[in-house]
């Protein structure tokens, strides 16, 4: 996907991964109910058991160790894999790209892979150098929600050399729509840590609580300390996106916007899964995009939740999952997915919409010049 945004972008890309640390789940409903039977709802894989009986639903502190373990196990992969050759971009178009093959986002990617391909060997011939640690490996952040606050206070380390603390559970920590209270113990934590931070914002957040929440979490007024978060759903987005963006400007504060197109699209289809569709998270990155261009801001990223598996848990994308296909590969315990297919679709749609901005802005630089 970052090759996607940033070869038809023409822009740089932080990935950060919600990874290596994702376990614990933020729940609506603290109990669930099936048959009459009622049990405290499944709060992620470092509290209880997703399956539904007593003893799953118990919490078991044993798995923090087994959450801690398979971090550590995840990144010491990452690490391998974005140093180790393998994210040279020489292999571009060698990358496995088994999920996707022989299907429409399959092939634009290949010919988009030829394509990057194509330019490296004409820098190469130019005789610009190939080496670069640029070209050989890549950086990969990972982020979590901080939610499970004796977890985290447990992995955070003081500097010795700066003074700062860091929270060593993950590089990046956000604060989530449920937990985002101004008095309230997930802030005053993240006050307390220098990780770059995100709040989750939806509908519900008033302009001036978001500047106060800002003002707390960075007096300093650090830039790349805050990305807020966004994710209303397109409608909401096109009608309170504007007065937030104009509040932190009236400020002075410096911010990343970045639009989560998944949390307010969630739906629940006739046979009870969860669901996201497909069109409705366009639809709220497009207005994502339509209200940034309108305010003169800069729209930062997209923040998803996908995989690299062919899983049916999202409707909809060119290689349409239906309502009737979301039981025959529905893989995840909590939140639904886009595919590799759905995930590429929507990396191609959003590195168009990048390029056009560029050529926009481009075009406005030159008639001011
Ligand atoms: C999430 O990102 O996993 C999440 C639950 O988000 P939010 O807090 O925005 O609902």
């Amino acid at each position: 996907m970052s090759v996607v945004l940033m070869f038809g972008g023409q822009m740089p890309v932080i990935k950060v991964g919600r990874m290596a640390g994702q376990f614990a789940k933020p729940r609506s409903d603290p109990f669930e109910e099936k048959d009459g039977v009622k049990l405290p709802s499944y709060k992620g894989d470092n509290i209880n058991g997703d399956a539904f009986d007593e003893k799953s639903r118990l919490p078991d502190p044993q798995r923090l160790i087994r959450a801690y373990c398979q971090s550590a196990a995840t990144l010491n992969l990452l690490r391998a894999f974005a140093t180790g050759g393998y994210a040279a971009m020489q292999r571009v178009t060698e990358w496995n790209l088994d999920f996707v093959e022989h299907s429409e986002q399959g092939d634009r990617y290949q010919e988009l892979a030829h394509r990057v391909d194509e330019a490296l060997g004409f820098m190469a011939a130019a005789g610009l150098t190939m080496d670069h640690p640029i070209m050989s490996s890549t950086e990969f952040w990972t982020s979590h929600e901080c939610l499970l606050l004796p977890y985290e206070q447990a992995l955070t380390r003081e500097d010795s050399t700066s003074g700062l603390f860091y929270d060593c559970s993950a590089h990046m920590l956000w604060v989530g729509e449920r937990t985002r209270q101004l008095d309230g113990a997930h802030v005053e934590f993240l006050r307390g840590v220098a990780n770059p931070l995100g709040i989750k914002v939806s509908q519900k957040m008033d302009p001036k609580e978001l500047v106060n929440i800002i003002e707390i979490l960075n007096p300093m007024n650090k830039p790349g300390r805050i990305t807020v978060i966004v994710r209303m759903g397109a409608e909401n987005m096109r009608v309170k996106l504007a007065h937030l963006i104009r509040a932190v400007r009236g400020a002075g504060q410096i911010v990343t916007w970045v639009c989560d197109p998944m949390h307010g699209n969630t739906i629940k289809a006739p046979c009870g899964l969860k669901t996201r569709a497909f069109d409705a998270i366009l639809a709220e990155v497009r207005a994502f995009f339509d209200v940034h261009e309108h305010e003169g801001s800069h729209p930062g990223g997209v923040h998803l939740e996908m995989t690299g598996q062919n899983v049916t848990e999202c409707i909809g994308g060119s290689r349409t999952v239906t309502y009737d296909d979301l039981s025959s590969r529905y893989h995840t315990h909590c939140d639904p997915r886009l595919n590799a297919s759905q995930s590429l679709e929507l990396a191609f749609i959003i590195a168009e919409r990048l390029r056009k901005r560029r050529i926009g802005t481009q075009r406005l630089l030159s008639l001011s010049m």
